[in-house]
């Protein structure tokens, strides 16, 4: 039984429920050390930390990130929510986010479908991301699920496919170590790059400053997690992992719901980071 999540997600991005809900959910599954970590935004971890249910929280982040054509998602963990570095950073990126919710919005309207700056203005999120698009799409009957609102509207051959131009490498890993986190690689082997582009984003990764690399999630094939755990071995990465936690209803991927980050093996785990130890009292 895994007692951590280093990866999750709560309504003020595109998850479910409430930071409370989720230390409900959390506390409930047997979790000990949860780390929220919501895309380009860190204004749940407030309401996480006064409703912890005696959990520890990690304060988190994962901050879409642009990388030779392709997005990168890099995981901050231990940040200071507070800081300037990363505030500026995190606002730039929201305000992306808007700007590309108006250019949907815009399709949208050209292709008859009224209503998503509306429906967006009425949610709890501080972070806009397609995924709120997909919920407005199947309210209004116009998808039946979320795979089929992609296919069809969102994703890169969608009809309203709008890119958008995410902050880079550099930048992403600089507002974390600035304000005291842990750079992580989220879900490496979700992204459709070679195995060669893999080594060389990591190598861009560490170059400037990253030190860790997501190893297990839910569904990740065995193969490809001992892949990973050499790659992250190799490169003197330590190992983190997390369920991506989104909604209740995604059940293959519970909070705590993915395999063990450390077997008997010489790949640093997470946990080992110097500043994880000084900040946090569990371990592993
Ligand atoms: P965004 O960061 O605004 O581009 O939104 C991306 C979010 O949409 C991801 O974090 C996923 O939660 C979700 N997502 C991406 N691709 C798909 C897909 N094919 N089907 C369902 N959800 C997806
Ligand atoms: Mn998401
Ligand atoms: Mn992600
Ligand atoms: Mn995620």
């Amino acid at each position: 039984m895994t007692t951590f999540d280093f990866h999750t997600h709560s309504h003020f991005s595109d998850g479910e429920h409430s930071p409370k809900h989720l230390a409900k959910i959390a506390s409930a599954a047997g979790i000990k050390q949860l780390a929220l970590t919501d895309h380009d935004c860190v204004d749940g971890l407030a309401e996480l930390k006064s409703n912890s249910l005696g959990l520890e929280i990690i304060n988190g982040v994962e901050i879409s990130t642009s990388w030779q054509d392709t997005e990168i998602h890099v995981l901050g963990l231990l940040i200071d929510p507070d800081h300037k570095a990363i505030q500026e950073l995190l606002k730039n990126q929201q305000s992306l986010r808007r700007e590309r919710i108006k250019t949907i919005h815009q399709k949208l309207c050209k292709l008859g479908i009224t209503g998503l700056l509306e429906y967006i203005g009425n949610l709890p999120c501080k972070a806009l991301t397609r995924t709120h698009v997909s919920n407005f799409l199947i309210r209004e009957g116009h998808s039946k699920n979320n795979q089929k609102a992609f296919k069809v509207f969102l994703g890169k051959r969608g009809k309203v496919y709008s890119p958008a131009n995410w902050c880079n490498l550099n930048a992403s890993v600089s507002a974390i170590l600035e304000s005291g986190g842990i750079a992580v690689i989220a879900h490496p082997s979700r992204y459709s790059i070679s195995s060669k582009k893999l080594n060389t984003l990591i190598e861009d990764f560490r170059n400037v400053g990253g030190e860790g690399l997501e190893i297990s999630y839910p569904n990740i094939d065995q193969t490809i997690r001992k892949n990973l755990k050499i790659i992250a071995e190799k490169n003197d990465l330590y190992c983190s992992g997390g369920s991506d936690f989104h909604s209740s209803s995604r059940t293959w991927a519970r909070i705590g719901k993915f395999p063990a980050i450390h077997d008997n093996d010489k790949a640093k785990t997470i946990f080992e980071h110097p500043n994880w130890k000084s900040k946090h009292s569990l371990h592993s």
